[in-house]
């Protein structure tokens, strides 16, 4: 979620929740929330007992939720369709708390340290069954942070134990905390691209000659060229468009090779300068707001491979 533009904070819940001014008493195991009673209004800070496992779950003890845009955009009100109040929040990280005595087949276990992914179809269709919740064959889309209240809380309820995943040690909590949205929606574009990059490099077998160019260097983007160091063939130029410099010069820190500036009026020009040596052009357009990207998603210039949909 969130657009290639998106700038991500992560939020430490703990002595910022004091810092934003609530007169909350804990009172001893209270649990806190930020919750959005109103559409642009601000959150109501309130305190409520520690939930239990709901039948089959688990509840997390937050240490990171990330803002996304989408966070925003709901707190604003662009996003009417949810039933307030409600906890936003659909980025978490932390450590299991307590879990339900039926809840089964899982290697979690009470103080793993977990992110948490926040989507979740019917459970029983052939594609629920095959871990793609947002092509649910039944239309069912429970989303936490949306239709049931997040992160942005001391303890987040977690339906369904294979929502969790363990995170490795030698990953930051505030770095996991993104990687179930942000992190899984980029590594979802680099990866459906990666049949045909290696297909080019085969057939030409100089990696050199093909260059990826990635649309957007927000929070999307810099994602983005970081997996695509990681993901494509030793080689791969990596390409980045934005038109904020500020931004282009993140993506070079990040290790993109070159950097595109553009706005409406320089953008087709730019572009054309790929068309003799850039084959591949992977894109997170569709998510991003900027004309010039949803106008590259439309463009010719995108053949012969675009992602129609991420
Ligand atoms: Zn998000
Ligand atoms: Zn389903």
């Amino acid at each position: 979620m969130g657009s290639c533009s998106d700038i991500i904070v992560v939020i430490e819940f703990g002595s910022k929740v004091k810092k934003f001014g609530s007169k909350i008493n804990r009172g001893g195991m209270a649990r806190r929330s930020a919750k959005l009673v109103k559409f642009n209004e601000p959150f109501e800070f309130v305190t409520d007992d520690i939930p239990g496992s709901p039948p089959g779950g688990a509840v997390v003890k937050v240490h990171y939720t990330g803002l996304c845009h989408s966070d925003v955009d709901m707190s604003q009100g662009e996003k009417t369709n949810y039933s307030l109040p409600l906890i936003l929040g659909h980025e978490v990280s932390g450590r299991v708390h307590s879990i339900d005595q039926l809840a089964v087949n899982s290697d979690i276990k009470v103080g793993d340290r977990v992110m948490v992914y926040a989507i979740r179809g019917c459970g029983v269709c052939s594609r629920c069954k095959v871990h793609k919740p947002t092509f649910c064959l039944n239309r069912v889309r429970k989303t936490i942070g949306f239709t049931e209240d997040g992160g942005f809380s001391d303890y987040l309820t977690v339906s369904d134990l294979s929502l969790l995943m363990l995170v490795p040690e030698t990953v930051a909590m505030d770095t996991a905390c993104l990687l179930p949205c942000s992190g899984l929606t980029s590594y979802n574009a680099v990866v459906s691209i990666l049949p045909t990059v290696k297909e080019f490099v085969t057939d030409h077998g100089v990696p050199e000659d093909c260059a990826v160019l990635l649309v957007g260097a927000g929070g999307l983007g810099l994602w983005g060229v970081q997996i695509v160091r990681e993901v494509l063939p030793d080689g791969i130029r990596i390409v980045c468009a934005d038109r904020d410099p500020e931004r282009l010069a993140e993506a070079k820190a990040m290790g993109c090779d070159e950097v595109v500036l553009w706005n409406v009026k320089g953008m087709p020009k730019k572009l054309s300068v790929f068309k003799s040596g850039v084959t591949i052009h992977a894109s997170v357009g569709r998510l991003c707001r900027s004309p010039e990207a949803r106008r590259i998603s439309k463009s010719p210039e995108r053949r012969p491979y675009f992602p129609k949909k991420i």
